[in-house]
Parts: structure tokens; C-alpha cells; sequence
């Protein structure tokens, strides 16, 4: 088949270099003439791992081509995909400009009979404003389809690859047969359902995720002030299979690019459908005052950030990714230099990312995580990278300042807490005493 991936961000890149290492010929699309020339030439302007060699080998097989162009790719495509971005609107709610300004740009030029299906992240009903928008533009025969993306950004190729299903969102039977052919060779079950369904099934997956992380810093809360464990108490749960030991992440709250945005639009649209006092409106709440909160008692708890030198460890929103999209040290450092805190700062990969956005962070950047602690005050673990979940905690111990305090924002050191605290540093986890 031929396809076109339009919007060669995150997930378009990946959708791209996957469907093609399928043996289907792709178009890779995008507006960013930057990124257009950078990935021709087989560069991938973020980290993710096993993705630039699988986009390396389909550019050398011909079957993988970027361009800028929408009548060389749409006008030969079977089925097109959009991968635009959804950002939130000032309201909350999505703002689907790229959406209809890519409908837009392809309409004139589809042929008859092509699938045009949305992979990002909309509210149920876009379909049908799609449809309208093409029609206006076009009169040949095109079907609509939603094909919502569930990939982890840090594991993305592999969890396309072998994900845990595939939602098709269609109602033609035709374009459903088709849809279904392109995604055969991926190792999981495809469900077939309405495009509303599909639509709603993306939100309600990062929705319940993202309650998932604030019910449990709930949880972590309370244990902070009745001497329970938090580690203990997801292990007392978690035997109850309605319930699991999996995806239990006490910390700073929920960030990246997606669960933030889908639970603000879903909170949005359900009071755009007058449905006031949702869960969703609370779950934000909660989440956006989760770090000021949590630094506050940080702040009681070290005696004030004034003067204190603070190693940061960990940039990016989770380990195995350069992505700082409403990354918890975007929240933090900030507030660290606001109170007069020396700021150091350590990341395996995701440093130049940080430099490029944030030119005016005032912070010293380190290329090694013991220099970056040597001569604090306070380290500040962030992200669990496996470098930084591997310390050796009596180096630490010899090069930090007298009163050192280490603050475990990911419960990564739980169990050496009392070994740091025999060596003289001052531990603090989330949900522990
Ligand atoms: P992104 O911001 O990384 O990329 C979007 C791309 O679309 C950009 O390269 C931009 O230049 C391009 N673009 C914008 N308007 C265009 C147009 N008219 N024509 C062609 N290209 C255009 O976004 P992303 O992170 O890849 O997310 C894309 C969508 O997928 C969003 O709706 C998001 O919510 C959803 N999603 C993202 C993830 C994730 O992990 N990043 C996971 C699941 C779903």
C-alpha cells in the first residue's frame, strides 16, 4: 500500500518508519521544512531508541521518502494518516487547527476511494467536521477513519510493534478490511469499533492512567502522615487482581506530552457537554498543584533553597527520552533559581534539549552525574534513569557538603535509606517515612 504520515513529530516519525518496514511505501509529511531535510538524511531530531536505525534502513530500501509536498504524496496514497499535533486550546479543550488545516491542504488532492484516517489525539466527533471539510474541497469518493496511538514515548517502536491492540475506528466495511491489512503484520488484536468509540477510547486509556498516578499520590500523602509505607501498601494491594502491582508510580505527579493535555481537553469537554463537577477537572487540580506542594515541604524540610547548591538529576519527563514536555524539572528548576538556589544539573541524554528550550535557565549543566553531586547541598533525583537509580551512595556520601540531603522523588533508593542515613545524608522518598 501507499501511505501518507502527515505531521512527522513523535508519532509520526514512528508511524512512518514502522508501517514501512512493513514493505508498504510511506510518505513521510510534514510542514517544517528543517525537519523534513534533517530526516531525508536519516536524522531524527529527538531520542528514541531503535528508531533511527529502522528509519535509516527503509530510506536505503526507497521505501520511506519525506517531503514537504502534498500532491507527490497524497495524490498516490491508498491511505493517509494524520499525526498532527492536538495541543490544548486557552479553554482546555483540543485545539484541532492542524487537524483542519492538514484536511485542508490534502483535500484537493486525494484520489478516489482513499482512507483518511485520524491517528491524533481528537474529541469523539472530528470525524464528521473532517468529512465536511473535505467535501467542500473535493468530490471524489473518501472514507474517514480513526486510529487512535497508544505508544510509550521511550519504548515507542517496540510498543508499536507489539502492541496491545490496534483500535481501528471505521464504519465503512471496506475501508475497515484495509485498515486491518495495513496493521496485520503487528502482533496484537485488532478492534474494530466506531470512530466516536476510538476517540473516546484514547482518552479514557490516558485518563484512567493519569488517575491511576494521582490516586496513589493521594495514598502516598496520607502515608506521610501515619507512618505507612507507600511501597508497603501497593504490595497489599496489588495481590488483588482487580487491582495489580503494576503501574504504580508514586512521585511528582504526571507530566510529558500527553496525559497532562488529554486530561485537561477530556475535563474540558465534559463541561462543554455540561457535565460540571467531572473527576477529570479534580485529577488536573491535583496534579497541577502536586510539585509546588511537594516543594514546599521540601523547602521546610532542607531549612530554605537560598544559597544552597541542589543537584538536579534527570531533565526530561521519564527515562529513555530527550522529550521535556511538561517535565517535572521544567516546574522545578525554575522555582529553584526564583528562590536563590545554585542549580546543577545532569542528564544522560537530554541536556542540549534543555539548553535549546530554556536559554535562560541560569543553572550549571554537567556532563557527569558524581560531578554534578560533588560539592551540593542537595541532590534531587527526578527521573529514574538506570544510571541514576545506580549510584554508589558512599561516593556520594564522601562529596557532598556537611547535612547533605537526598531527596528520591522516584522511592529509587527506598531500600539503601538507611545506609544513607548511617553515612550522614538526610533521605526523603514520596509516601515514606
Ligand atoms: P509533535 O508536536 O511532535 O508533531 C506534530 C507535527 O505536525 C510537527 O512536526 C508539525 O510541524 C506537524 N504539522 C503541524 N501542522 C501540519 C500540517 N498542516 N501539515 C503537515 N504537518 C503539520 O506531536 P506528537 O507528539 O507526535 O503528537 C501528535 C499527535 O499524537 C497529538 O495529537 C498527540 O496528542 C498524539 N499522541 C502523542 C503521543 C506521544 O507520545 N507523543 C502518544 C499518543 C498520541
Amino acid at each position: 500500500m501507499t501511505i501518507t504520515v502527515i505531521g512527522t513529530g513523535f508519532v509520526g516519525v514512528v508511524s512512518s518508519a514502522v508501517l514501512s518496514s512493513f514493505g508498504n511505501k510511506v510518505y513521510g509529511l510534514d510542514v517544517d521544512q528543517q525537519k523534513i531535510q534533517s530526516l531525508s538524511s536519516g536524522k531524527i531530531p529527538f531520542y528514541e531508541p531503535g528508531l533511527e536505525e529502522l528509519v535509516k534502513s527503509s530510506l536505503e530500501k526507497g521505501d520511506l521518502i519525506f517531503t514537504t509536498s502534498y500532491e507527490e504524496a497524497v495524490s498516490s496514497s491508498d491511505v493517509i494518516i494524520l499525526a498532527v499535533g492536538t495541543p490544548s486550546a486557552p479553554d482546555g479543550q483540543a485545539d484541532l487547527k492542524y487537524v483542519f488545516s492538514a484536511l485542508e491542504s490534502l483535500a484537493p488532492y486525494l484520489k478516489n476511494g482513499t482512507i483518511v484516517a485520524i491517528k491524533s489525539t481528537v474529541p469523539p466527533g472530528t470525524n464528521a467536521k473532517a468529512e465536511e471539510i473535505i467535501h467542500s474541497l473535493t468530490n471524489v469518493q473518501f472514507f474517514t477513519a480513526s486510529l487512535p496511538e497508544f505508544l510509550k514515548e521511550g519504548s515507542a517502536v517496540q510498543d508499536t510493534l507489539h502492541a496491545d491492540r490496534v483500535v481501528i475506528g471505521a464504519k465503512d466495511e471496506q475501508a475497515i478490511e484495509i485498515l486491518k491489512e495495513l496493521h496485520k503484520p503487528i502482533s496484537a488484536p485488532a478492534v474494530v469499533m466506531s470512530p466516536e468509540s476510538a476517540q473516546m477510547s484514547k482518552y479514557a486509556a490516558n485518563a484512567y492512567l493519569a488517575t491511576r498516578i494521582t490516586f496513589i499520590n493521594q495514598i502516598a500523602n496520607l502515608c506521610e502522615v501515619n507512618g505507612a509505607n507507600i511501597l508497603e501498601v501497593i504490595e497489599g494491594i496489588g495481590y488483588d487482581k482487580r487491582i495489580g502491582k503494576h503501574y504504580w508510580y508514586p512521585g511528582l505527579g504526571y507530566g510529558g506530552s500527553c496525559y497532562p493535555k488529554d486530561v485537561k481537553e477530556l475535563a474540558a469537554y465534559a463541561k462543554a457537554k455540561s457535565q460540571n463537577g467531572n473527576l477529570m477537572v479534580k485529577i488536573d487540580e491535583l496534579n497541577e498543584e502536586r510539585i509546588p506542594k511537594l516543594m514546599e515541604k521540601y523547602k521546610n524540610r532542607v531549612g530554605g533553597w537560598a544559597g544552597k547548591t541542589v543537584a538536579v538529576l534527570g531533565l526530561s519527563f521519564k527515562p529513555n527520552t530527550d522529550d521535556m514536555r511538561e517535565a517535572p524539572s521544567t516546574k522545578i528548576i525554575p522555582l529553584l533559581i526564583k528562590e536563590n538556589a545554585h542549580v546543577k544539573a545532569y542528564d544522560p541524554i537530554t541536556i542540549k534539549t534543555a539548553q535549546k528550550i530554556y536559554p535562560d535557565w541560569n543553572i550549571e549543566y554537567k556532563n557527569d552525574v558524581y560531578e554534578t553531586i560533588q560539592g551540593s547541598d542537595i541532590v534531587l533525583l527526578l527521573v529514574e534513569w538506570p544510571e541514576l537509580i545506580s549510584l554508589d551512595i558512599e561516593a556520594i556520601a564522601k562529596s557532598m557538603n556537611p547535612n547533605p540531603v537526598f531527596i528520591d522523588t522516584r522511592n529509587q533508593y527506598s531500600e539503601k535509606r538507611e545506609h544513607m542515613k548511617s553515612l550522614g545524608i538526610g533521605y526523603i522518598g514520596v509516601g515514606l517515612i
